[in-house]
C-alpha cells in the first residue's frame, strides 16, 4: 500500500495512505502543464490544449528534479468546494485546465494526480504566477456553501451538517458516501462551536460561515506538510504569521509572491477588478493554529474562541 508522495520519480513515505495516479482506483489530473521555467519537457505542454495524460513526459529524471526543486517553493492550501474528492475530480475534469496534485478526501486518504514536476492550474495569485511556483492540495470541505441559505453550487433542501446526538455530521449523498475509500466513515468536523457548529471570520473582506475539516483531513495535512519539504526544500516547514497578533493572518499577505513555506489561496489572491477573483479558502475554520505548532513554528496565542 502505497505511502509516498513523489517528484520526479523520488519519493517520500509520508506515513499516511497515499492513492497514486498510476494506481487502481487513483485519479489523473485532468489539465496537467508544463512550469515555463522547467526544461525538461516540450513546451508545447505549457499551453493548452490539454493533451493524452501519457504524453506530459519529462525527460531527465535527475536534472527535471534540479529545476523543480528550484521553481517551486509554497504549498498552497484549498478547500474544494465539494462533498469529496471524488465529486472534487468531477468538477476538476469537467474544465479544461483546471487540476490540483493533491486531492485530501474527509477520510485523510490523499490523491496525488500527477507527479509534481507538472503545474496545475489552482491559484492564479494576484500576479497570475501563482501556479508556477505552487504544489496544491484541495481538501473535501464545502466551504461557504454548506449551509442552505447561502449555498448556490448544488441544489440542497436544507442545511448540509445536522446535530446528531450532540455531535454535527456532514449530510453526504448517497452517490458520494459510497466513493470514500473508508466504507462507513462518518465526516465530522474536528472542532465545532458549540452551539452553531460552524465557525465565522472575514476573510478577504468576506464573512466566511464553514465547518471544520475532519480529523483525519489534519493528521493527513500535516503529513504531508511535514514531508513535502524533503523532497523541494523551497517549501519551508512554516506558515504566515503576525508576530503582533500571534497568529496566521487569513488576508492576502503583502510577500505573497515571495514566501517560501505553506500558505492558503486567500493568503496569495484577494482579486481585483479585471484581474483574478477574490479568494477565501482554506476559510475560516481552518486551523491554522495547529499546523504552525505540528511543524515547530510559534505556537502563537492560545485560541480563545473557537469561533
Ligand atoms: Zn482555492
Amino acid at each position: 500500500m502505497n505511502q509516498s508522495i513523489v517528484a520526479c520519480g523520488k519519493k517520500i513515505d509520508i506515513g499516511r495512505r497515499v492513492v497514486l495516479w498510476s494506481e487502481k482506483g487513483g485519479f489523473r489530473c485532468p489539465n496537467p502543464r508544463g512550469r515555463a521555467a522547467c526544461r525538461q519537457h516540450d513546451p508545447v505542454l505549457n499551453d493548452r490544449p490539454t493533451r493524452p495524460f501519457a504524453d506530459y513526459r519529462f525527460r531527465d529524471a535527475g536534472q527535471a528534479h534540479a529545476e523543480l526543486a528550484q521553481t517551486v517553493h509554497q504549498l498552497i492550501l484549498h478547500y474544494d468546494a465539494c462533498y469529496s474528492s471524488h465529486h472534487c475530480h468531477q468538477v476538476l475534469k469537467a474544465s479544461d485546465f483546471k487540476g490540483s496534485h493533491f486531492y485530501l478526501d474527509l477520510d485523510g486518504t490523499l490523491y496525488q494526480t500527477c507527479d509534481l514536476y507538472w503545474k496545475t492550474n489552482t491559484a492564479p495569485a494576484d500576479d497570475r504566477l501563482g501556479n508556477e511556483r505552487s504544489v496544491h492540495v484541495e481538501m473535501a470541505n464545502l466551504g461557504w456553501e454548506a449551509r442552505l441559505n447561502e449555498s448556490t453550487l448544488y441544489p440542497i433542501d436544507r442545511d448540509q451538517y445536522q446535530l446528531q446526538n450532540g455531535q454535527w455530521v456532514l449530510h453526504l449523498p448517497e452517490k458520494y458516501r459510497g466513493r470514500l475509500p473508508a466504507p462507513g466513515f462518518t465526516p465530522v468536523p474536528a472542532r465545532a462551536h458549540r452551539l452553531r457548529g460552524y465557525f465565522s471570520r472575514r476573510v478577504n473582506g468576506k464573512i466566511v460561515r464553514m465547518w471544520d475539516f475532519t480529523e483525519e483531513q489534519y493528521q493527513t495535512l500535516i503529513a504531508l506538510a511535514r514531508g513535502i519539504g524533503h523532497l523541494l526544500p523551497g517549501i519551508a516547514a512554516r506558515v504566515p504569521y503576525d508576530p503582533e497578533t500571534r497568529r496566521t493572518p487569513l488576508d492576502r499577505i503583502e510577500n505573497f509572491a515571495s514566501f517560501h513555506g505553506i500558505l492558503g489561496h486567500a493568503h496569495v489572491q484577494q482579486g481585483s477588478p479585471g484581474g483574478p477573483d477574490a479568494k477565501y479558502d482554506p476559510g475560516s475554520a481552518f486551523n491554522w493554529s495547529r499546523l504552525r505548532v505540528a511543524l515547530g513554528q510559534h505556537p502563537g496565542a492560545p485560541e480563545k474562541s473557537k469561533a
